[in-house]
């Protein structure tokens, strides 16, 4: 059986290049388009993704609604929304825990073999990174610990920035397997 620690990849660089089954937008409750990584995407995309945007009626914090990737590499979005940092006291945590949870469910349902995350909620909604990259990696594994989700071949966690790349490998190294 595959090591599961084995599927979980740390990717540095732009999201919007990498040719992996779906790549993962950290969008707003709009689904409208934004800054950040959301504007990169929808640039990349073409403004066919915004239109597949707007008939979905936007998205709930930490739910995931998925469309086609139409010029990216990737030919699925799975559209995500984080909760924007208030402090810690208003269910950030269960919340972000929730959009990784949610996109993995998708993933699963679509039988998608690979998927790429950006750091969800660690831009403009100010999430701190460590504690970010803790719930990500934690998340993720243990949805891939379960047989039942044997079809996803790799995760990629992609930073953009050099901190977050640290982060992510911290917390890859504190799973003993
Ligand atoms: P949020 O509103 O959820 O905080 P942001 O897009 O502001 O979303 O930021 C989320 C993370 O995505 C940040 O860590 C940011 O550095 C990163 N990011 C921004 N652009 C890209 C990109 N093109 N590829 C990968 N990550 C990106």
């Amino acid at each position: 059986m595959l090591n599961v620690k084995n599927k979980l990849a740390i990717y540095r660089g732009n999201i919007t290049k990498i040719g992996v089954d779906a790549i993962v937008n950290a969008a707003n409750p709009s689904l409208l388009g934004g800054g950040g990584v959301d504007g990169a995407i929808h640039a990349a995309a073409g403004p066919q993704l915004l239109e597949e945007c707007k008939e979905l009626g936007g998205c709930a914090v930490g739910q995931a609604k998925i469309t086609a990737g139409y010029q990216l590499p990737a030919p699925f979005v799975i559209h995500t929304v984080g909760p924007i940092w208030r402090g810690g006291k208003a269910d950030e945590a269960r919340l972000l825990a929730c959009c990784y949870y949610n996109t993995l469910e998708l993933v699963n349902e679509y039988r998608l073999a690979t998927v790429a995350f950006p750091a969800i909620s660690t831009g403009a909604y100010g999430y701190p990174r460590e504690q970010a990259a803790a719930i990500a990696v934690k998340t993720i594994y243990n949805y891939l610990t379960d047989p039942a989700h044997g079809s996803i071949h790799r995760v990629y966690l992609v930073a953009f920035d050099k901190e977050t790349e640290q982060l992510y490998r911290k917390e890859l190294e504190k799973i003993a397997e």
